[in-house]
């Protein structure tokens, strides 16, 4: 089969075309600054070059459109048209306590993402106008939805009510949902196979280290606590986010600086975390990596911060699992930054993961990290979202 991998932005979408049973992606690109000025297409085909071209897309169904004719074009396709493509997985930010797997998208299915809108406005009214724009441009295809936050619905009520007033959550549905569920659930599957296991015998913790971060403890296969909370922002230090904060914070910060509640979540949100920290210098890992090493104090003191709060977090759910079996690092930083993996392995050593400081180099590739024997075994997993995404989308399309 040939799926249409969709992840929708506000005024972003982003997209890949695999074919289900190489699991090589055939095709992919980003349609940009959708229904602004200068909108424009990345596409790449398999095995070629990126291209980027300025065209007009007033809406995502003309985004859509646009990615149709760049996979059916002689030149830069993939495809001869619109007819083969089989299924479109969409990624979905929130399915709150709706959704605890993937569905096969149909009008109930729409109505009941649309209820989940008030828990991530920036995220799910974009992702169902993906959706819309594709069932016109696309009738009849079939599409599944696949929920970033469906493989954190395993964790116990115990993990993820807040210490609040309960009529919060039974009015409001305030609790821990958790993000990055199609990564977590990816990673420690993959984890488990690379050794040759069954997920459901062992205690995984995946770090989720890019620009965006979290830490889920997986055990025996289900989530049962991650770092993320009722939105992306809490848990760990991250590029922009804050991550944990005393929440009195908020009314501190509020009244200094002549803002709002919204105002300083804003800053929490985009100028916070290792750029923050770093006095604004930048949210990425190799711009603070050079900075730290040309002695800037700052850069240093934001990459050692954000690494202590990894370690704080293994330790957390070695602790809620009894116990752990394996650490796997992935995303941007979790996969690349040896630098940062080796701030935290200073933090995890006790728990026996002997991690070799030559494996430790290798970077974007699965690898073991911990010498032959290690109790905790730690190793690098390179996560593939829209695989994970496609290969639901099968499982769902083809029964
Ligand atoms: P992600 O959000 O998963 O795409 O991760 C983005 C982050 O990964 C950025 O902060 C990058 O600095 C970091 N990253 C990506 N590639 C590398 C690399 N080769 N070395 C160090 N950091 C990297």
């Amino acid at each position: 089969m040939k799926v249409l991998v969709i992840n929708c932005g506000s005024s972003s979408l982003k997209y890949q075309l695999i074919d289900s049973t190489t699991e090589d992606v055939l095709a992919k690109g980003l349609c940009e600054r959708i229904g602004i000025d200068n909108s424009s297409v990345t596409h790449q085909k398999a095995g070629g070059g990126k291209k980027k071209t300025l065209l007009p897309m007033a809406d995502h169904t003309d985004a859509v459109k646009v990615v149709i004719d760049k996979l059916t074009d002689p030149q830069e396709g993939v495809i001869a048209s619109l007819q083969e493509i089989d299924a479109v997985g969409h990624r979905i930010v929130h399915g709150g306590e709706k959704f605890k797997g993937s569905v096969v998208i149909d009008d109930e299915v729409i109505e009941t993402i649309t209820a989940c809108n008030d828990l991530a406005p920036l995220h799910n009214p974009a992702n169902l106008i993906g959706i819309r724009a594709c069932q016109k441009v696309m009738p009849g295809v079939p599409m599944a939805a696949v929920f970033d936050t469906a493989f954190h619905q395993t964790m116990p009520k115990k993990a993820y009510l807040y210490g609040l007033p309960l009529s919060y959550y039974e009015k409001y549905k305030v609790r821990r949902y958790g993000f990055h569920g199609t990564s977590h659930d990816f990673v420690s599957g993959r984890a488990a196979q690379i050794l040759g296991k069954d997920r459901k015998d062992l205690r995984i913790i995946v770090c989720h280290l890019g620009n965006g971060a979290s830490v889920s403890a997986v055990q025996y296969g289900e989530s049962v606590d991650t770092s993320m909370g009722l939105t992306p922002l809490e848990g760990l230090v991250m590029g922009t986010r804050s991550g944990d904060l005393d929440p009195a914070i908020v009314g501190f910060i509020a009244e200094k600086e002549g803002l709002d509640a919204a105002g300083v979540v804003d800053v929490c949100n985009k100028k916070s975390g290792v750029l923050g920290l770093s006095g604004g210098l930048s949210s990425d890992f190799r711009d603070l990596a050079e900075a730290a090493e040309g002695g800037n104090e700052a850069a240093k003191t934001a990459l050692e911060a954000y690494a202590y709060r990894v370690g704080k977090y293994i330790g957390a759910y070695a602790a809620a699992m009894n116990g752990v079996d394996v650490i796997a690092f992935t995303a941007g930083v979790g996969e690349n930054n040896a630098e940062v993996r080796q701030l935290i392995g200073q933090y995890i050593g006790f728990l026996g993961t002997n991690i070799n400081p030559e494996q430790n180099k290798i970077r974007g590739e699965e690898v073991i990290l911990s010498d032959e024997g290690a109790k905790v075994v730690t190793m690098v997993v390179p996560t593939n979202e829209e695989l994970a995404i496609a290969r639901e989308t099968v499982r769902l399309v083809a029964k």
